[in-house]
């Protein structure tokens, strides 16, 4: 169904009355599931952060599904903002702008800046434009988890803290927005996700990446950078690195496992599938489709957990494109654990 239709959709309509009470309620976007509340609400998003167990100093995205919206919620938009809202909005782009003054001070964790977009999705701006407010939504997960692709994911990490849940199906792009800082004098990618490097280069010329976007640091520029991230229960392993050479780190790490008495998981593609032995060997998408790598990875990793793998050895990508943002969850996930083969 498109947006106009779902405006009157009952169910959209009771989750947005529900958001304008201050709320919270967990939504479908093009990325992942989001959990939102009234940005203008202290309630509501003191609400947010308790419920997923979020640090504090970790700033929420302000979803909006009207440009209108975003003069009480920045200072000012610079000419190359105008020009990438009117390229990538809607869609997996959060801008970073300097804060206007109806945001309440923890949804930006006490910066001077905000980040906002405006999802691609008909029932995120179906909800949006219904509740009439500026929703801040951080990932629907318990903090630290994997984000939700689907409505089960949120449910199971969710249940009995949140006041409703939309169940719009498995999200699109799988992995969460690109958010690019435009507040300064030059823009700086604080996070790879649904909208690639090259994309944003094509309309703005080079970027610059922030230094420690692929590494936890103790005081980032994005402050989401610094936590444990999209991290399994079981420890896990990144190898970086081509063809064979890759392969057979992968299978030798897995062994290593194997015979330390774990009980060990391969995360690859479809493709390398029949190359490995484990107990348990996952394909979460078809490398020749980036798209549907991004789409699978958070599932796959939430299946290791119901496995019980408790060892697990994910083959690396090329960091480019949307492998790039793959890397960028995979490297967190592995909190570290990178091997070069
Ligand atoms: P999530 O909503 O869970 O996808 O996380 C939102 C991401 O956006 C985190 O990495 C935040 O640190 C980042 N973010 C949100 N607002 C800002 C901001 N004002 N400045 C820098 N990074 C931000
Ligand atoms: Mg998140």
């Amino acid at each position: 169904m498109d947006t106009p239709s779902l405006l009157h959709h009952p169910g959209i309509q009771r989750a947005a009355a529900m958001l304008k009470k201050g709320k919270v309620v967990a939504f479908p976007t093009e990325t992942v599931y989001g959990l939102g509340g009234d940005a203008t609400s202290e309630k509501a998003v003191d609400s947010i952060f308790e419920a997923k167990g979020r640090p504090s100093d970790n700033p929420l995205i302000v979803h909006i599904a009207d440009t209108d919206q975003m003069k009480s919620l920045v200072r000012e938009v610079p000419p190359i903002g105008k020009k990438l809202m009117n390229r990538f909005w809607p869609g997996p782009l959060t801008l970073i702008l300097p804060q206007g003054d109806r945001v309440v001070p923890r949804v930006t964790a006490g910066l001077d800046t905000v980040g906002i977009r405006m999802p691609d999705h008909p029932v995120a701006l179906a909800l949006l434009k219904l509740a009439g407010v500026p929703v801040a939504a951080p990932s629907a997960n318990l903090s630290g988890k994997p984000s939700p692709t689907k409505a089960t994911h949120v449910w199971h990490d969710l249940a009995g803290r949140i006041d409703a849940l939309i169940d719009g199906g498995a999200t699109g792009v799988g992995v969460e927005s690109t958010v690019l800082d435009i507040s300064g004098e030059i823009p700086v990618l604080l996070r790879p996700g649904g909208i690639t490097r090259t994309m944003l280069e094509e309309v703005l010329g080079p970027i610059q990446a922030d230094q420690n976007m692929e590494q936890p640091v103790i005081s980032p520029r994005s402050p989401g950078m610094k936590y444990r991230h999209y991290a399994p229960a079981g420890k896990m392993w990144l190898v970086i690195g081509e063809g064979m050479e890759l392969k057979k780190k992968v299978q030798e790490l897995a062994d290593q496992g194997e015979k330390e008495g774990h009980q060990v998981a391969i995360m690859t593609t479809e493709e390398h599938r029949d190359f490995y032995r484990a107990r348990w060997v996952l394909a979460c998408g078809k490398y020749r489709q980036p798209e549907t790598v991004a789409q699978g990875l958070y599932e796959c990793l939430r299946q290791f957990d119901q496995l019980g793998a408790d060892w697990i050895v994910a083959e690396g990508f090329p960091p480019v494109g949307l492998f790039h943002s793959v890397m960028n969850r995979l490297i967190k996930a592995a909190e570290g654990r990178v091997v070069h083969s």
